[in-house]
C-alpha cells in the first residue's frame, strides 16, 4: 500500500492515522521462505514534526511458520514489531549527517509493504528454537533428544582430557 505523505510533511501539526492491511503472505530473508500464518491489521500514525519531517509509529504482530533450528520441530516465529521512525521529505535540506535513504520511500510515497518487510528483517530471530533449552537431535541416529536419551555414543573427548588419559595410560605401562 502506498501512502502519500506530502500533506504530513508540509502541514505543521498535522497528524493522521492510517489503517494498514498487510498484503504479505510470506517472508524470505535469504534463508528460505517462511509462510505467514497470521498478521493483524495495524494503525500507522504519521505526525508532522516540523516542515519536511514526520514521525511514523505503530505496532504490528505477525506470526510465521518456522522450524526449530536444533530439532526441526515445527515452531512458530512470533514477531511483535514496534515502528518508530523519523522521516525527512525528499526535498528536506539537512546536514550531511542526515543522508538517510529509506528504501520504503518513493518520493513522497511510503510503501507500507516495503516498510514491513524491512522491519521483519530487523526483528527476525538469529535462531529459531522450539524452547530455550532444546537439546536437538542425536547426531548419530537422529533421535529427538528432548524425548529422552537414545543411548548412542556421542561422547567427544575434550582434547585436554584426552591428554590426561594418555598420560595415565603411559604411567600404567611402566
Ligand atoms: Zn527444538
Ligand atoms: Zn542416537
Amino acid at each position: 500500500m502506498l501512502i502519500n505523505l506530502s500533506d504530513a510533511f508540509n502541514t505543521s501539526g498535522k497528524s493522521m492515522e492510517i489503517n494498514i492491511h498487510p498484503e504479505l503472505t510470506s517472508y524470505d530473508g535469504g534463508l528460505g521462505e517462511f509462510k505467514m500464518t497470521s498478521c493483524e491489521d495495524f494503525v500507522l500514525k504519521v505526525t508532522n514534526l516540523e516542515k519536511g519531517k514526520v514521525n511514523i509509529s505503530g505496532n504490528v504482530k505477525l506470526s510465521f511458520e518456522g522450524q526449530c533450528d536444533r530439532c526441526l520441530k515445527s515452531t512458530p516465529v512470533n514477531l511483535d514489531i514496534s515502528i518508530d521512525k523519523n522521516l525527512a521529505s525528499p526535498d528536506y535540506e539537512a546536514g550531511d549527517e542526515e543522508e538517510d535513504l529509506y528504501d520504503y520511500m518513493d518520493g513522497y510515497n511510503l510503501d507500507s509493504e516495503e516498510l514491513l518487510q524491512g522491519e521483519i528483517t530487523v526483528n527476525w530471530p538469529v535462531k529459531i528454537l522450539c524452547r530455550e533449552d532444546c537439546k536437538g537431535l542425536c547426531p548419530v541416529c537422529g533421535h529427538d533428544l528432548n524425548e529422552g536419551d537414545c543411548g548412542c555414543d556421542t561422547f567427544v573427548p575434550d582434547p585436554r582430557m584426552a591428554a590426561i588419559f594418555d598420560k595415565l595410560e603411559s604411567t600404567k605401562e611402566v
